[in-house]
């Protein structure tokens, strides 16, 4: 299957009162149609920055977007501006991670909805209030037709943030990105969220764009996983292969932080690399265990096919899906070293 969003390249630099932040520095990734991505990492990886990216929410005028994001055979980052807007909130939907931040105050809950299907749609006013009232039934507001005329500062935090669900999937969307959408909320209602988005991702078949930096809900919900780091790709494969047999040192590390996992139960040693004035070679390699001289020279290593990728005994639920990492341990001149051979996992 052709992927539905191919991002080749991407690259975003700001200025900012230290120099100029390498947020996003030469990622590639795939979404298959129907599949759930979830690209994880430490704040400071810049997922957050590459997802905002896709639709150009950041401002160009204050950023350098270059590279490709190819969604459904075109490039988005060749598209003006006003052609843009008919993906954002159309095809491509978005939840942030502050609902707050996706409502005005000073209009109720309804009208919100009802503007996000009539942006895009052509439909009377009393045919959207119809929809949006189904919208927000199905994301979980109950009595939603009582409810509609609410307005935002009425609605608990985890409705505020169903109701941005609602709005994100007004237009049916291909492409649901969804940037830490649960960390604002408290932690019962991280679950139904959560459990809602995986839901609603099955039943309408979009895929879903997930960042996150919580590794067991990638576990939980992704079909691929994008392990980020320093604005670079580590890992990326089935989330299957990746955690069953994580390549990338740093991958390994962020499992080996997962509590439950193995006896081992740790944090990394170090601090993320300062987007200013990253280090050569390797970006992770002041922290990487395993690093070898080489590791300090030249640029990111070449991201390359670790395993063949078969997505576990079942094929995976996004089948075949390459099994790549940018480390210099899995160059043709290396053997794995004794280190990674023995599995702590
Ligand atoms: Fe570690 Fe070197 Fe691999 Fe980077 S390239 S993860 S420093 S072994």
């Amino acid at each position: 299957t052709d992927p539905l969003l191919a991002v080749r390249d991407l690259r975003v630099r700001f200025d900012g009162d230290d120099g100029t932040v390498r947020a996003v520095d030469g990622v590639d990734f795939d979404v298959a149609p129907g599949e759930t991505v979830c690209l994880v990492g430490e704040s400071g990886s810049g997922k957050t920055v590459a997802c905002e990216s896709i639709t150009r929410l950041i401002p160009t005028g204050s950023a350098e977007i270059s590279g490709e994001v190819r969604f459904d055979g075109t490039d988005l980052t060749a598209l003006s501006e006003s052609a843009l807007e008919s993906y954002r909130g159309g095809r491509i939907g978005h939840v942030f991670q502050n609902p707050q931040d996706a409502l005005d105050p000073v209009y109720t809950v309804g009208a919100q909805v009802v503007e996000a299907i009539r942006i895009h749609r052509d439909r009377s006013k009393s045919a959207a209030r119809a929809e949006a009232i189904g919208l927000l039934d199905r994301v979980g507001i109950g009595d939603a037709a009582a409810r509609f005329d609410d307005y935002p500062h009425q609605f608990s935090g985890g409705m505020k943030q169903r109701a941005v669900v609602a709005m994100a999937l007004a237009c049916d969307p291909d492409l649901l990105i969804a940037d830490e959408p649960t960390t604002a909320l408290d932690v019962t209602i991280q679950r139904q969220v959560l459990d809602l988005l995986a839901d609603l991702q099955a039943e309408r078949e979009m895929a879903l764009l997930f960042v996150t930096h919580d590794l067991g809900v990638v576990a939980e919900i992704a079909d691929r996983v994008v392990v980020m780091y320093a604005g670079n790709v580590m890992e990326s494969g089935d989330v299957y292969d990746v955690f069953e047999a994580p390549a990338h040192p740093y991958t390994r590390a962020l499992l080996a932080c997962l509590p439950g996992r193995g006896e081992r139960f740790e944090t990394i040693g170090g601090s993320m690399a300062d987007p200013t004035d990253p280090p050569d070679g390797c970006r992770f390699h002041p922290r990487c265990p395993h690093a070898l001289p080489e590791c300090e020279e030249g640029d990111q290593p070449a991201f390359r096919a670790v395993a063949a990728g078969d997505g576990g005994a079942d094929g995976g639920k996004s089948g075949s899906v390459e099994h790549r990492a940018s480390c210099v341990l899995y160059d043709d001149a290396h053997a794995l070293p004794p280190a990674l051979e023995v599995a702590d996992d």
